[in-house]
């Protein structure tokens, strides 16, 4: 079977369907990495977005685009990071039963924060492949509605409301960069900005520590990759071996990918701590870590998506002990 692809028309149509829960973020202009570059770039802050990263788009378009019998059934995800407290956060809101699957191994830490939202919480099995399966089992047991983190068309559309956006409030935009992992949201930015103009750059930010989507795309099928702790842990997990969008999109969409290592996550993460006074995850400061660490060609008129601020404040805490107290500029 065909499935039908996500067109522009579907990016609008998710920007009106989510405007009263999603926030339109700030584009900042950063004066210190345009000074250090010779460009002019901007920051979209998507940090400051409802539940503090750009999940909030993808999960509200879709979970909006359920009919009444579905809403009532309720819904499941299988996502631990910013797409399952997305997920929570609007099924609460419209009043939609909704079950996060998780396995053992999943940090109490996290738990806690997922347990605050008011979803039901399931634990089973001891990787994220048995959650996600738990997911299925629910959606054929129960009549649940699996709302996928990135391999979804509503999904997609939803995050490439960022693309919109960013065209409102800087047409002169050449360079896109954003973190990549599932892809779902360089699918949606592919959508909405390379419609409007092919001939701009988008550039996907990956984890040296498990590049799922970069060694699928070396290898010319989903693959599954091995995977390390990293500061970019939004950015870990597989593409799924069954695919069905975002790994043709980003093949299609997606200029450069650059990896990045765990120095380099860190100084994004301090640079921007310094420089503009936000603590942001490791996943979001990928596109500042990519320019300070010169991995990748930018056009003169660039943004980049600062996509989340899911970090434990200790991790932060311990990067600043490591830096002696050298400013991020002094160390690169
Ligand atoms: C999910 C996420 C990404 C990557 O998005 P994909 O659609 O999975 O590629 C980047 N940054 C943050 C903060 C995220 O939560």
């Amino acid at each position: 079977m065909k499935r039908k692809a996500v067109n522009l028309q579907d990016v609008w149509k998710a920007r009106s369907r989510i405007a009263p829960i999603v926030q339109h973020t700030p584009l900042m202009f950063s004066e210190e990495l345009s000074q250090l570059t010779g460009k002019s770039v901007y920051l979209k802050l998507e940090n400051l977005n409802t539940t503090n990263s750009f999940k909030i788009r993808g999960a509200a378009n879709k979970i909006l685009s359920l009919t009444d019998e579905e809403r009532n059934k309720g819904i499941t995800t299988f996502s631990t990071g910013n797409f399952g407290l997305s997920v929570a956060y609007v099924a609460k809101k419209l009043g939609i039963k909704a079950v996060i699957c998780i396995s053992q191994r999943v940090p109490d830490a996290k738990v806690e924060v997922l347990k605050r939202t008011g979803a039901e919480i399931e634990v089973i099995g001891d990787s994220q492949d048995d959650a996600e399966q738990h997911s299925y089992d629910l959606e054929r047991e129960q009549g649940l509605t699996v709302i996928h983190p990135f391999d979804d068309p509503h999904v997609i559309a939803g995050q490439g409301t960022i693309g919109l956006e960013i065209l409102e409030d800087f047409p002169e935009v050449d360079t896109v960069l954003a973190g990549l992992s599932g892809g779902g949201l360089h699918s949606g930015l592919g959508v909405a900005l390379k419609n409007t103009n092919p001939s701009l750059r988008l550039i996907g930010l990956s984890t040296a520590n498990g590049a799922a989507m970069y060694e699928s795309i070396q290898a010319g099928k989903p693959i599954v990759v091995e995977e390390q702790n990293t500061l970019a842990d939004s950015l870990l997990g597989g593409i799924g071996l069954q695919n069905h969008y975002t790994f043709q999109m980003v093949r299609q969409y997606v200029d450069d990918i650059a990896l990045l290592n765990e120095k380099e996550f860190a100084d994004g993460m301090l640079f921007m701590l310094e420089k503009h006074r936000m603590v942001i995850e490791g996943a979001a400061a990928s596109g500042i870590s990519a320019i300070l660490n010169n991995k990748v060609n930018t056009g003169s008129n660039v943004v980049i998506v600062v996509s989340g601020c899911s970090v434990d404040i200790s991790v932060v805490l311990k990067m600043l002990d490591n830096t002696n107290g050298l400013s991020t500029i002094d160390r690169i």
